[in-house]
């Protein structure tokens, strides 16, 4: 059997044939080559509109490299045409088995994309002896074609979320879509800034914005101006997770004061290691963690007060009817307010200010769980770490779309 009959079944094209299939040399490499020409009387098709044209002059051979097989590199070998156009004037052709200016076949950059979805960009490359940049570039060219090709007309509710890139304060903001039928990364720009939600609001368009139905967010400021101004008739939702993150903030800020504070009055540390005790809910801690809780418990500390007040918020999210929740969050907040625990304070002041927000929840039947906008948090960060080393603000963001979009992609007759 020859490659030839191979190459045939898994990628056949209409107007092309593989005349020829050696082995030769690619950067000091024994490789296989496979040469391509055009079948007999087909015509070449224009790359300005996709419709065949007539031939103008050839170009020199150009190299597109195809699936590895048995550890060697494939290339398909082919003289470029150009043709000219009676629309587009003097073009180079297109041809079905690349795209642009990319050197690799849209089939390897699609199987290269598969396997980046599994594996590290890095650990990609490194599996098919390829570059890093290669994997980037078939990352992107399947994430262009996917944002191309998807549907967003039917989106009806989204979740903004904001993730830390990097350490410093760089952040990417991310919009979902997380209707229960379909959750999916819809959008991601840079920063946290109005200019950054009024951005996500101009891609989608004012129509797309005004048959929005419901919005999850946290109390970020800039945000909520946007939201408010670009969605007015969605119901706008401040979300537990958001809530309870800050929350957790707040503690740990009490809890690195307090311990400080100890040390310099020469107190026993007690609460040194305490952070985790403090953040996580009570019954996901480990054994010793609960110990340790246990321990604490006993001292008045201001760490401690600020902890069970958090646990209390907990109760407030079980509540059915948005009146008894106001009341209890109405009862919370005054406590708060007498603790004398200032980031606590504050926490309760914002919470007051967007309480009813906050409430929309309820009134949303608690639709959107905390545990959506979580577990998506949890899996954009996830995505970012994989596409390392991602050296810019672009990797992230095509890494982010091929992980969490669930783009269409392009279709190929064969799998590898
Ligand atoms: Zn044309």
């Amino acid at each position: 059997m020859r490659i030839e009959t191979m190459l045939n079944k898994c990628q056949k094209f209409k107007s092309f044939i593989y005349k020829n299939v050696r082995l030769g040399w690619h950067d000091g490499n024994e490789c296989i080559e496979a040469e391509i020409i055009p079948r007999k009387n087909s015509r070449a098709i224009c790359s300005g509109c996709g419709k065949p044209a007539s031939l103008y002059d050839k170009l020199n051979v150009r190299w597109f490299e195809f699936v590895p097989l048995w550890g060697f590199r494939v290339f398909f070998v082919y003289q470029m045409r150009r043709v000219n156009c009676k629309k587009c004037g003097v073009l180079v052709e297109a041809v079905p088995w690349a795209s642009g200016k990319y050197n690799l076949t849209k089939t390897y950059m699609k199987f290269l994309a598969d396997w980046a979805k599994k594996l590290s960009w890095l650990e990609t490359a490194r599996s098919f002896k390829t570059s890093w940049r290669k994997v980037y570039d078939s990352v992107r060219f399947v994430v262009d074609f996917g944002l191309r090709n998807r549907d967003v007309s039917q989106v009806k509710s989204i979740g903004v979320d904001e993730i830390a890139i990097q350490t410093g304060h760089k952040y990417l903001t991310v919009v979902y879509q997380i209707d229960p039928c379909c959750i999916r990364l819809l959008w991601v720009g840079k920063d946290r800034t109005v200019k950054t939600m009024l951005r996500f609001f101009r891609a989608f368009g004012n129509p797309w914005a005004e048959q929005l139905k419901h919005i999850c967010s946290d109390m970020w400021k800039p945000y909520l101006k946007v939201i408010k101004k670009k969605a007015p008739q969605a119901l706008h939702i401040l979300d537990r997770f958001h809530i309870m993150a800050n929350i957790n903030k707040a503690i740990d800020k009490v809890r690195a004061a307090e311990q400080r504070k100890l040390e310099e009055d020469g107190y026993e540390p007690v609460l040194k290691k305490s952070r985790w005790c403090l953040l996580k809910r009570r019954e996901n801690l480990t054994k010793k963690q609960a110990i340790k809780l246990k321990d604490l418990l006993a001292y008045n500390l201001k760490s401690i007060k600020a902890y069970l007040l958090k646990e209390e918020l907990n109760l407030f999210w079980e509540y059915i009817s948005p009146y008894w929740a106001e009341k209890f969050l109405d009862v919370w907040c005054t406590k708060v307010m007498r603790s004398k625990i200032e980031p606590m304070k504050k926490m309760a002041k914002s919470l007051r200010k967007h309480k009813p927000l906050i409430l929309n929840w309820f009134k949303a039947k608690k639709a959107f769980s905390s545990g959506i906008v979580e577990g998506l948090n949890n899996k954009a960060k996830l995505a970012t770490k994989k596409a390392y080393g991602f050296k810019s603000y672009k990797c992230a963001e095509i890494a982010l779309y091929h992980q969490l979009g669930k783009l269409p992609e392009p279709l190929m007759a064969h799998r590898f």
